[in-house]
């Protein structure tokens, strides 16, 4: 058994998201754009609705209904899921990097800032890329949400490790910290290489 264990954030680090994406089905039928809705949105309350939805405060219901009337959407309520679902796509090279880790014996967790529609959905779409994680850590189940301490404690606990002997890797550089302050080592994601140059750097064989 390895030593260290590696937890990749999911968002912008093993895929990518746009919520602009997913705001243009909402924007088609109104006459706007992704971003026209996005801003829509972030002008009554998203981020704050985003923060109750993925700590497990608000139901899928609940925050698709106030995504609903700060569009104006004539959407049904499952259009707007399956609106808000599409909003990923892979990072192909950290899947890659992701499966030759598992191959090497390391202990991998994911742990992400996430929703019960988005996890539900990329859980199915991308299930074979998630195998090699042991475990996935997700703050709507959780409770709480990085950067706050106990995400941290609680990805470690799923790695099966100490704090100190698990590594985190998220784009926020804010996460990082948090992961820092909670104990753990903290990568900071940027590009590939860079990423396989700093993970080498911590005696990781990959
Ligand atoms: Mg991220």
């Amino acid at each position: 058994m390895r030593e260290l264990a590696l937890i990749f954030d999911f968002g912008n680090v093993f895929a990518f998201f746009s919520y602009s994406r997913a705001c243009e089905s909402i924007g088609a039928p109104l006459g706007k754009t992704g971003d026209q809705i996005l801003e829509q949105l972030a002008a009554q309350g998203l981020n704050a609705w985003i923060r109750l939805y993925e700590t497990g405060k608000m139901s899928s219901d609940e925050f698709m209904t106030h995504v609903a009337e700060a569009s104006g959407s004539t959407l049904s309520l499952a259009e707007l899921r399956d609106a808000w679902r599409d909003i990923f796509w892979l990072n192909e090279p950290v899947v890659e990097l992701v499966a030759n880790l598992d191959a090497q014996g390391y202990s991998l967790v994911l742990g992400s800032n996430t929703n019960e529609l988005h996890a539900e959905s990329f859980r199915v779409t991308y299930a074979e890329a998630l195998l090699p994680f042991r475990e996935l850590v997700l703050s709507y189940q959780v409770g709480h949400m990085k950067p706050d301490g106990r995400f941290y404690l609680a990805c470690a606990h799923a790695a099966g490790r100490n704090p100190s002997a698990c590594v985190f890797i998220d784009d926020l550089p804010a996460n990082v910290q948090g992961a820092i302050g909670a104990g753990l080592q903290g990568v900071h994601y940027q590009n590939d290489e860079q990423l396989v140059t700093d993970l080498r750097r911590l005696g990781i064989d990959v």
